[in-house]
């Protein structure tokens, strides 16, 4: 068995992964999601895929013709989410609207991943909870997972990564559908080797938006750094949340929207009705 399929597998013994029960695939149409759909259809999970057209112009385009490629070659149904019909306009008018309202009433910019990152994650939960699947599997990888330890480090928050891991704890709350991230322990580069090697449908070129982001800037500083140090930094962190691990602050609802929040009113609708 290929190195990287060995190490999906174990990943998907530790969360315990049920074969009875549903997943659903969060397809970008990049190579981390579509190895994580590849591979489950492998192993013989229960999957269905599902897309949120983001309306990036070109970009987007291809996106959605590469998932469409990859659920027709694993037989997978996919359901796809039309931001503009669903939210009356796609992402970058949207976030357009936020950051100039988010300016005017602030002074201080907001950047384009930032509002999109909050946005996506609102309508994962959401339409996956209308298909009534018990998972949503990401593509996060071992650099994304990384980059997000180091950049809580760097705010001084590293507790906003003590439910990070390879499924999400703390689901007391009902609405909230359990994450699940086989491509934990798998570095960018041998998922990138193994997408080629497979042939399979893939939109290699980066997000037009994707610009002065902060994930960027701890990418290219992470870059140069092996492997086997980026896995230093997962444990490492691990250990030292044991010791900052807070208790769930319970379940709460945002008032406005009713979608699973830390506060009163959730991220995506404090974006939102900015410009409302
Ligand atoms: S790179 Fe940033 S703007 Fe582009 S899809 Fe991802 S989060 Fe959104
Ligand atoms: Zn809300």
């Amino acid at each position: 068995m290929d190195k990287l399929e060995k190490k999906f597998k174990e990943t998907i013994k530790r969360i315990g992964l049920n074969k009875e029960k549903k997943i659903v695939v969060a397809l970008s149409g990049g190579k981390d999601s579509t190895v994580v759909a590849y591979l489950l259809h492998k192993l013989g999970h229960k999957i269905e895929g599902l897309h949120i057209d983001l309306k990036i112009g070109k970009y987007s385009e291809e996106c959605l013709k590469k998932v469409v490629e990859l659920c027709k070659l694993l037989d997978m149904r996919l359901h796809l989410y039309d931001m503009k019909k669903e939210m009356g306009s796609g992402m970058c008018y949207l976030r357009t609207a936020i950051q100039t309202e988010h300016y005017k009433q602030k002074k201080s910019q907001i950047k384009n991943c930032a509002i999109c990152g909050v946005i996506k994650k609102w309508i994962l939960n959401k339409a996956v909870r209308g298909l009534k699947a018990d998972y949503i599997a990401t593509g996060h990888n071992l650099d994304d997972e990384a980059q997000t330890i180091l950049m809580n480090v760097f705010k001084g928050s590293l507790e906003l990564s003590a439910s990070s891991g390879i499924v999400t704890k703390n689901i007391s709350n009902k609405k909230f559908i359990p994450r699940i991230k086989p491509l934990f322990y798998i570095a960018e580069e041998d998922i990138k080797k193994y997408s080629k090697k497979n042939k399979l449908p893939v939109h290699y070129e980066g997000c037009p938006c994707a610009i002065d982001s902060y994930r960027i800037q701890i990418r290219n500083f992470l870059e140069k750094v092996p492997t086997k140090q980026k896995e230093n930094i997962i444990k490492n962190s691990k250990k030292l949340l044991k010791r900052v691990e807070k208790k769930s602050e319970g379940v709460k609802y945002c008032e406005n929207c009713g979608e699973p929040s830390r506060g009163k009113i959730c991220k995506k609708c404090q974006l939102v009705g900015i410009c409302a």
